[in-house]
């Protein structure tokens, strides 16, 4: 407690000698970002249209070439070979069942059965298949069923069984076979594992789980089919469930599965507005334009909007593009040049700004700051019953490599917007840090300010819609980081990174 106190102090003491008094023409160009024009924005990104706007998909397609209109009627250059469009192409994995033959009869995937699968491509061979009862998970210890196909029996999905399914995956089966006799006639769902990876690129591991067990639904059929060689039914195994542990039955199972892999086309957007003399130094605006998509669970509502996750962030960075870009055309233009930089695949593991700080279209040791806006539409759990709920913004990163940046955004905030400013999620050890792109920025030693609303009841929800954003403060949380970059982009000295970075 003590030290807190102390730091809170000395604080206050640094404001106190660095308020500057406000710039009037800051302060002019600051009403481009207000909440007409933020609406105007992400009504048409947050609409079903877009989709959800989901990394390689049309809808993301779509929001790219409305990123890069606006980018061009601003005036702001094209920094990639003359596009607005960074190429970063993913590939799509997904696991497919080649072929699956019981007792010598070809089965039909989707008609006959449901598979999913991670890893490997596998051939599976074998000439029997065993039966695991409805003992708990307890009394199946012992059993050993490493490269064997088992078969099971369910009714129903309670968590018992489950947990036993994945304990049973533990064991490394070659394949689980399931019948739930509870769903007879229901349709199964088909979630075959599905991850992206950047082409030639980062993380090409990253996404599929090794070694787990393929598994595969079947009717009540096929599992008779497949247990005709042994004299049994489903019938009369049900009957005996309870009792048995395990069963070794006669059965020719066939099986090949494995990864299919298709690329996808995705972007990020980067529109570039020049400075004066000090041009080679870069500051860089951010935020993800896409979100996850669609809907697949045959819900009602069919597109997650992402209205705040990002849409807000993205309507709020192309509202300060606004700004600056009308500030140069009036004469007022930055000394370093501005960077708006939206990216792809955040969604997918911050796959884009990953791929960029890997791929820089301008020098990471001459990029200043990274201003990354993800999610400032709504008044996050934190602040629903809070007197501060309409003014507040969680800042993140601020003091993590530099001082001065710290300085700088208590300053903006002190002098212009007058926020309540929540450090709560720069605790060290908030994981929320590592959770957005400009943890990317942060990993190549650039300093970064993260802007964020904190949690709500509709994130990752297809309720993350329009209706719900409070315009009045996702444009002052973007004045803030206006003003921020503001003086950032002006000063004499870029901000120095003099704090050694706490690595995850
Ligand atoms: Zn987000």
């Amino acid at each position: 407690m003590i030290r807190k106190t102390l730091l809170y102090l000395m604080f206050i003491a640094q404001i106190s000698l660095s308020v500057y008094a406000q710039d009037p023409i800051a302060q002019k160009y600051s009403a481009e970002i207000n909440p007409k024009i933020t609406r105007k924005h992400l009504s048409i990104l947050a609409s079903d249209k877009y989709e959800g706007r989901e990394a390689g998909k049309r809808g993301a397609e779509m929001a790219a070439a409305y990123i890069a209109k606006e980018f061009r009627k601003l005036n702001l250059l094209a920094p990639v070979n003359g596009s607005h469009l960074q190429d970063v192409q993913l590939i799509e994995t997904s696991m497919i069942a080649n072929s699956f033959e019981v007792n010598n009869s070809i089965l039909k995937p989707g008609k006959d059965f449901w598979f999913s699968g991670s890893g490997e491509a596998k051939n599976i061979q074998v000439n029997e298949i065993t039966f695991i009862g409805n003992r708990p998970e307890s009394e199946l210890k012992n059993i050993e069923i490493a490269g064997k196909v088992i078969l099971i029996i369910l009714n129903g999905n309670s968590s018992e069984q489950i947990s036993r399914q994945n304990y049973l995956k533990s064991k490394k089966p070659a394949l689980i076979v399931t019948l739930n006799t509870e769903e007879r006639n229901a349709k199964y769902s088909h979630h075959s594992a599905v991850s992206l990876s950047v082409k030639n690129g980062i993380r090409e591991s990253l996404p599929i789980r090794e070694n787990a067990p393929g598994i595969i639904q079947i009717s009540e059929d096929i599992a008779n089919l497949m247990l005709s060689r042994s004299g049994k039914t489903v019938e009369n195994l049900q009957k005996n469930n309870e009792n048995l542990t395990t069963l070794q039955l006669k059965a020719e199972i066939k099986m090949s599965y494995g990864p299919v892999q298709r690329p996808l086309k995705s972007f990020n957007i980067l529109g570039y507005l020049e400075g004066t003399d000090l041009k080679e130094e870069v500051l860089v605006y951010s935020a993800h334009y896409d979100h996850i998509g669609l809907n697949t669970d045959g819900g009602k509502d069919k597109v997650f909007n992402g209205a705040d996750d990002d849409g807000s962030g993205t309507s709020g960075v192309l509202a300060i593009a606004k700004a600056f870009a009308r500030a140069k055309k009036e004469g007022h233009g930055p000394r370093r040049s501005i960077l708006f930089l939206m990216f792809t695949g955040e969604e997918k593991n911050l796959l884009g700004s990953e791929y960029y700080s890997l791929n820089p279209v301008f020098p990471m040791a001459k990029t200043i700051t990274n201003l990354n806006i993800d999610m400032i539409g709504r008044i996050g759990f934190e602040y629903k019953n809070s007197p501060d709920s309409a003014n507040y913004c969680f800042l993140v990163g601020a003091d993590r490599l530099s001082s001065d940046l710290h300085k700088i955004s208590e300053n903006a905030n002190a002098v212009y917007t007058k926020m309540k400013i929540d450090y709560k999620h720069n605790a060290p050890d908030d994981q929320i840090y590592y959770w957005s792109d400009h943890y990317n920025f942060a990993k190549s030693g650039v300093p970064v300010i993260f802007y964020y609303n904190g949690k709500h009841e509709d994130y990752h929800k297809g309720s993350d819609e329009i209706s719900k954003i409070n315009f009045h403060l996702l444009s002052k949380r973007a004045q803030l980081a206006y003003f921020t970059g503001w003086d950032l982009a002006n000063r004499d000295k870029r901000p120095v990174v003099d704090v050694l970075p706490v690595r995850k």
